[in-house]
């Protein structure tokens, strides 16, 4: 799958980190990345808390 964070609409409230520190990093700029593009356990659960819906996910058929 393919996990990408819109920076300009994430706010770096490291939810998402919080939620699956697998999947999500905060950066040096202060916004969420995703560290890896595999699927834990928790990734989906850390798109859907984040608040301003900045989590992209694309599943490749
Ligand atoms: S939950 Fe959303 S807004 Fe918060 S750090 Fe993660 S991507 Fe950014």
């Amino acid at each position: 799958m393919k996990i990408k964070v819109d920076k300009e609409l994430c706010i770096g409230c490291q939810t998402c980190v919080a939620s699956c520190p697998e999947s999500f990093q905060i950066n040096e700029e202060g916004k969420s990345v995703a560290i890896s593009q595999d699927e834990f356990p928790c990734t989906m659960k850390a798109v859907a808390t984040c608040p301003v819906g900045a989590i992209s996910v694309t599943r490749e058929e």
